[in-house]
């Protein structure tokens, strides 16, 4: 997506540590042109696949998944937790996903309630890297018995492999920005 690329190419910068900072636009402050026209453009993609219900992580994927929600005629969007509360239902899912910007692993969970073996579902997050985050929500859809339908993704950083092989698994996976490589000097996109 053009916009985006653009986006990264003015705002984005690369840290050490093979990690893009976006949060001019995409993780702190949200630029809700964007987020709107991404969602749209997720939307389109995905629109005969039969989604019920968006999931995501928290905490920076929330955001593109509640635009992305909206575009698909207001679908419930429910989000796995990262740390554990004293209102958290009794009946969760759980699985470990290890992070790539915090180099560690962290437990997700989510109710049982809201995951049904009919749902159809679609996984947002903001970025991908080598698969971790979404390789763990689907872990979660699945002991639900239920279908994961597609993953739409803001940034894939393509040179990590995480979303080739996803897409070699056979699962519908939709970048809207692909990076190919990166370095302090320049950003490379996979046309
Ligand atoms: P993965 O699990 O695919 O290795 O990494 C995806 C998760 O790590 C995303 O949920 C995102 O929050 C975070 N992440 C990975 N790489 C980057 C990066 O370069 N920049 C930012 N801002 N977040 C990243």
């Amino acid at each position: 997506m053009k916009l985006l690329q653009d986006k990264i190419i003015n705002e984005g910068q690369v840290l050490s540590g093979d990690v893009l900072k976006v949060d001019g636009f995409l993780n702190q402050q949200l630029d809700m042109d964007l987020y709107a026209k991404m969602s749209q453009e997720i939307s389109a993609h995905f629109s005969a696949k039969n989604v019920t219900k968006i999931l995501t992580v928290e905490a920076s994927g929330i955001a593109l998944a509640a635009t992305v929600a909206l575009a698909m005629h207001n679908l419930p969007v429910i989000f796995a937790k990262k740390h554990s509360t004293s209102n958290r239902d009794a009946d969760f899912y759980c699985t470990p996903i290890f992070s790539f910007t915090h180099n560690k692993s962290y437990n997700v969970t989510i109710a049982k309630r809201f995951l049904t073996k009919d749902d159809r579902i679609l996984i947002v997050d903001d970025f991908l890297a080598r698969g971790e985050a979404v390789r763990g929500l689907i872990n979660l859809v699945s002991q639900a018995g239920a279908t994961t339908a597609g993953v739409a993704i803001a940034v894939e950083k393509g040179y990590q492999g995480g979303g080739d092989q996803l897409r070699a698994e056979g699962i519908d996976l939709y970048s809207l920005a692909i990076v190919d490589k990166m370095d302090e000097n320049a950003i490379t996109f996979r046309p």
